[in-house]
């Protein structure tokens, strides 16, 4: 090799020694880190996201749920650290609570005792490793009560740990009107926006349909303050609602961007606080 080329050759592997540092540096995810790298970095707060495998209609693949929380942890984790929050995202749990989802074929279902026992674990484990702040970003309705009454038990069984809940489609929930022209939740315009938005290589817009949904029985099951399981086979034709055929990338990107600002903040703020006798207070 003529010296010349050598010292192009050199440049070229300096050039890329240089972009992976710096990938590795600005890497979020667990996932993608060796473990010299994972010893050398501070970590104040973890990142659990949580999704669900399941039935999305005729457009959205039965990942949406999953692909969107990973997608919004690792994007929301990116924005933190730009903030200097010291953040880290862990494995996207593909499983969730959909034990009204059945017979539709394939929905995958875990009990409630076992996603919160799945958390449990996984904040015990993040203790063993010195992390105190640890917040779960869920993605699945399915999760909310399971999810709410988990940190209600972390509080008994692990108070060392700080747990906070987010839900990808709460904290934009009142700039949604507008935004959204339609209502509903699963695979509705909302969630066909978001999803075009992070990874529009996997929906079938083409196969989009307006839901025909079923109608309630009792005027009362229409209000906000009843509560019960809805069975999915008969919400719908789709297993969807709302009318998805109004989504589009650009209300996504909206609604995330609103999502990505306001969670970012808490989790630099979060990274930051002194962990006191008395916190949050
Ligand atoms: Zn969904």
């Amino acid at each position: 090799m003529k010296s010349a080329t050598v010292i192009a050759h050199c440049a070229t592997w300096l050039a890329l020694a240089a972009a992976t540092a710096a990938q590795t540096q600005t890497a979020v995810k667990l996932e993608d880190l060796t473990h010299p790298e994972v010893r050398q970095r501070d970590v104040r707060v973890v990142i659990l996201p949580i999704g669900s495998t399941e039935p999305h209609a005729n457009h959205l693949p039965y990942g949406t749920d999953t692909w969107t929380t990973d997608a919004m942890a690792a994007r929301v984790a990116a924005r933190a650290t730009e903030k200097g929050a010291k953040v880290l995202v862990l494995p996207t749990m593909p499983y969730g609570v959909n034990t009204n989802q059945a017979p539709n074929p394939y929905a995958q279902s875990i009990r409630p005792a076992t996603l919160t026992q799945f958390v449990k674990d996984t904040v015990d484990t993040a203790e063993q490793h010195g992390i105190r702040k640890l917040v779960i970003l869920n993605g699945h309705g399915g999760n909310t009560t399971t999810l709410q009454a988990a940190l209600r038990e972390l509080f008994a069984s692990n108070p060392k740990v700080f747990v906070a809940m987010v839900e990808t489609w709460v904290p934009y929930r009142d700039q949604l009107e507008k935004v959204i022209e339609t209502g509903g939740d699963h695979a509705s315009e909302e969630e066909t926006s978001i999803a075009l938005a992070l990874f529009p290589e996997r929906i079938r817009m083409e196969k989009a349909v307006k839901a025909r949904e079923a109608e309630l029985k009792l005027p009362s099951l229409k209000t906000p303050y009843i509560n019960f399981i809805r069975p999915w086979k008969y919400v719908s034709d789709t297993t969807g609602l709302g009318d998805p055929t109004k989504g589009t990338a650009e209300k996504g990107k909206r609604l995330i961007e609103i999502f990505l600002e306001r969670i970012s903040t808490f989790l630099k703020e979060l990274s930051d606080a002194q962990l006191t006798e008395t916190f949050p207070y």
